[in-house]
């Protein structure tokens, strides 16, 4: 494409970009900010939450440029991909968690130990409420101003409204989760010890029934086999018949957001371990010593007795996210919708980012293939090479991600055609509604990043660099406007997934890694150790995870119920 670049923009089709009238990405991302550290017109930034979009966001965020405050219920920083090992004793909670003040040491930001209860977006103020447990009576409520709010606060887990479920199953989603999911088992197990039990009590009890197949319903249930199997077997060998552990899935396979070989290696491998996998199975209720669900393909419903249920369905939303979304008229979501600048959709001064928020889709595809049918002048919607060449190189000035979408696996058959016309000198004709449906799959690939750290740390950074940006004297250097003239001071965010870990038990892990490789087996697991290691927030977690990885191998887990 590059060899055949044609350069500039005919005039008439700037008129036409110009009046597209699809953009809602006016006003600029942010306005002028005063530089000067120190100075009290500082604008002052909120961050709402210390997970992994918070925190990627302050640690690239120069904090001299603004007065930055940090909002959340919670003064540490936790690693999630290693709360299932937390779950078994594989590592220490305090191990995968990072104090905030650590992290804030050197930088001129104040953190305020609260939970937000409500945006108020109209006066641009949060109000929050002490989440300490020593509380100054009268004084537990307060307010802080804002100018830009970071919202960052993640998602809770979705029971959908399933009956039960909050009372008596286990959710796996902070470290207090996970502590006592460890503290359960072994209940289980010394609860099944007791001397005046049935068969039938004992089998209960050792039943652990994990809800939903995803990565973290599938490492949760790995972890749990290789802590019974390896450390609880030898402590209690007259349990060893009663145990089972059972994975209800929904869906036709578990971890579907895989590749399908994964999937399917998952599958075998867990009917080896003899975790049984129950696929299609939907949830209906649960009390105190039952789970009941309908078999999608029987339509049979089925009650099992159970020790210890794990809930892993998904996220759901934030009671103060769902009324703040009540209030800006995004009523029928999940979680906020952003821009591409990741600002909240009608609202002013306010960014969202992570778990609790989604850039919106469709605009990026649809415009680009707008832009393509404006420049089929006779309308017979095909292009030639030289029409084709020459609106890409518009394209690429109002989108540059448009280089990131053409590499990618939907475009291949677009890009196959052209360079055989290119080489061969025959006159291309680019169907212009395959094109259109070629991008658009690009599109919803590159921006539905899941609800990961991957994409919250991403999004994090992305927006660190962009205030930034903002507060310097740098050039604009986003993409040109569709409504007025000039540039976007920034460019907008794009999703580059970088790839995804399965670990399956018995040191094996399944990866999915960029270009559409699949790994899995044991030097797989040792990746997954260094990829881990080496992505701890601070030496010191670095550390203590290798040190309880290493202590694990030496002696087993620890089976204590604290
Ligand atoms: P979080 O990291 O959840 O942070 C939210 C923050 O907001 C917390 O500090 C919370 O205390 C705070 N908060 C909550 N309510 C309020 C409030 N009202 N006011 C102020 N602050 C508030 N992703 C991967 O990419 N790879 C993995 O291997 C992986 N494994 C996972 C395993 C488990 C068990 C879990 C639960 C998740 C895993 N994830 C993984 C997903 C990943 O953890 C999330 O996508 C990520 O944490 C989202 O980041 P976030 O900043 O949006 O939210």
């Amino acid at each position: 494409l590059a060899v055949a670049a044609t350069g500039c923009l005919g005039a008439g089709l700037l008129v036409v970009l110009a009046d597209a009238g699809q953009d809602s990405i006016s006003p600029d991302p942010g306005v002028a900010v005063s530089t000067s550290p120190g100075s009290s017109a500082k604008k002052k930034v909120v961050i709402l939450g210390t997970g992994w979009g918070g925190m990627s966001f302050l640690k690239n965020l120069d904090s001299t440029k603004y007065d930055v405050q940090v909002v959340s219920p919670r003064n540490y920083f936790v690693f999630t991909p290693l709360l299932p090992s937390v779950t078994s004793g594989t590592v220490e909670a305090r191990s995968i968690t990072e104090p905030i003040r650590r992290i804030i040491r050197n930088k001129d930001v104040k953190f305020v130990e609260a939970e937000c209860t409500k945006i108020d977006g109209v006066n641009k103020k949060v109000l929050c409420k002490d989440a300490s447990h020593l509380k100054c009576k009268g004084k537990e409520e307060f307010e802080l101003e804002y100018d830009y709010l970071v919202v960052a606060v993640g998602a809770t887990s979705n029971t959908f409204g399933t009956k039960g479920v909050e009372q008596y199953c286990h959710f796996l989603k902070e470290i207090e989760d996970a502590e006592k999911i460890r503290g359960r088992i072994v209940d289980c197990f010394e609860t099944a010890s007791l001397p005046n039990l049935t068969d039938e009590d004992r089998k209960r009890l050792l039943h652990f029934v994990i809800v939903g197949g995803g990565p973290t319903g599938v490492e949760f249930a790995a972890e749990l086999h290789d802590l019974v199997h390896e450390d609880l077997m030898g402590l209690y060998p007259y349990l060893k018949d009663d145990v089972s552990i059972s994975v209800l899935q929904s869906g036709d396979h578990i971890l579907n957001s895989f590749d399908g070989r994964i999937s399917e290696y998952a599958e075998q491998k867990f009917s080896r371990d003899g975790i049984e996998v129950k696929m299609g199975s939907r949830v209906l209720g649960v009390t105190d010593e039952k789970i009941s669900f309908k078999s999608k393909s029987t339509g049979e419903l089925v009650e099992i007795p159970y020790g210890m249920i794990v809930w892993s369905t998904g996220i759901g939303t934030r009671p103060v996210i769902a009324d703040y979304m009540k209030q800006i008229g995004q009523t029928d979501r999940r979680v906020l919708a952003t821009d591409e600048w990741l600002r909240v959709k009608n609202a002013d001064g306010v960014y969202a980012l992570g778990d609790c928020a989604t850039v919106e889709q469709r605009k990026v595809a649809e415009d680009i293939s707008y832009i393509f049918k404006l420049a089929d002048r006779d309308g017979d919607g095909y292009l030639n090479v030289a029409e084709f060449v020459e609106t890409m190189e518009n394209v690429k000035v109002r989108y540059p991600q448009i280089e990131h979408y053409m590499e990618r696996q939907h475009m291949k058959g677009v890009l196959g055609l052209l360079n055989d016309a290119m080489t061969k000198g025959k006159d291309l004709k680019l169907d212009l509604d395959h094109f259109s449906e070629a991008i658009c799959k690009v599109d919803s690939q590159m921006k539905s990043g899941p609800a990961t750290a991957q994409v919250a740390a991403q999004q994090g950074e992305y927006l660190a660099r962009s205030f930034n940006h903002l507060a310097s004297d740098n050039p604009d250097d986003g993409p040109m406007r569709i409504r007025g003239s000039g540039l976007h001071r920034c460019k907008p965010f794009c999703y580059r997934h970088l790839g995804q870990f399965a670990p399956l038990g018995g040191e094996t892990t399944a990866a999915e890694l960029p270009g559409d490789w699949v790994s899995i087996g044991r030097s797989t697991q040792w990746l997954w150790y260094s990829v881990y290691a080496s992505k701890q927030v601070s030496w010191r977690t670095r550390a203590l995870v290798m040190f309880d990885w290493t202590k694990r191998f030496v002696f087993g887990r620890d089976s204590s119920r604290m």
